[in-house]
């Protein structure tokens, strides 16, 4: 839960420090400046930052001016918690403990993935955006582990793997933009797809490619069921962004889905599938 803690900073100031804070005088770094109600600046004691505790105990609210602390964070300590309690149960020996070398060596990859692409997520669903320190880190991170041998995927698969994963989508996402006029895959969106080409090897990537569809397609169906007026939500987020796109692009359905998380979880699948 303390790791889902620290997710919680990077969620939340990743993207303040790559598209800058509204407040311009304030620097924002991963450790500075140190935990703070970002409405009234009340410094956070650390009993006030105990993983999920804290947020129950204070009914969610800050301790000093009331204003309500989304309930992500509490969430992401639990889920993050609980997929630790997962893995560390799911350890074939029990008397391998995550605790000794051996066993934290071989559980690494799968805990370190779940971190990365859990920030992933959050971060694409709120930002349309998918920092490179994330998807480039966990490109990187997937070869070291391939050469180490923490993989299935051999070192030679996983370098083709992310070689193939990232020409086939940048030729679709330049061939698309040739033909529409128009971004219809994000560069972000490549690079996880490489990233995953790493880690699952070359004989995996037609199946990422197909699944994160079918999740895409899932997600945005569940979307759409859930928020009619999306929409309208969409038209405001992206306009932030994507200053070329007239309102009518977008009411006439070309509107854009976060896919982010749908190859999130198609990577995490097959890389579940996989061990
Ligand atoms: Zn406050």
């Amino acid at each position: 839960m303390c790791v889902g803690s620290f997710m919680n900073v990077v969620i939340y100031r990743l993207p303040l420090i790559l598209l800058g804070s509204e407040d311009n005088e304030r620097r924002f770094s991963l450790a500075w400046p140190p935990s703070h109600c970002p409405v009234c600046q009340g410094r956070i004691r650390f009993y006030d930052n105990i993983p999920v505790l804290s947020w129950l105990v204070l009914r969610g609210k800050c301790r000093y001016c009331r204003t309500p602390i989304s309930a992500v964070y509490p969430l992401t300590e639990a889920i993050t918690g609980l997929w630790f309690t997962g893995v560390y149960l799911s350890l074939n020996d029990p008397e391998i403990t995550l605790l000794t070398l051996s066993g934290l060596a071989s559980q690494l990859p799968l805990l370190a993935l779940f971190c990365l692409l859990y920030c992933v997520m959050v971060i694409d669903i709120r930002y349309y955006l998918i920092p490179d320190v994330l998807s480039l880190g966990i490109l990187w991170a997937g070869l070291v582990f391939s050469v180490s041998g923490l993989l299935s995927a051999t070192p030679i698969q996983s370098v083709l793997g992310g070689v193939f994963a990232y020409s086939v989508l940048w030729l679709v996402q330049q061939g698309y933009r040739v033909i529409r006029g128009f971004e219809g895959l994000g560069r972000g969106d490549v690079k996880l797809f490489a990233a995953a080409g790493v880690w699952l090897g070359l004989n995996q990537v037609p199946w990422l490619i197909l699944l994160s569809a079918v999740c895409g397609g899932v997600l945005y169906g569940v979307r759409t069921f859930y928020q009619k007026n999306s929409l309208l939500q969409v038209s405001c987020t992206s306009s932030e962004w994507d200053t070329d796109h007239s309102e009518s692009d977008i009411r006439s359905n070309k509107l854009y889905i976060p896919f982010g998380p749908a190859i999130a979880l198609a990577f995490l699948l097959l890389y579940l599938i996989q061990i």
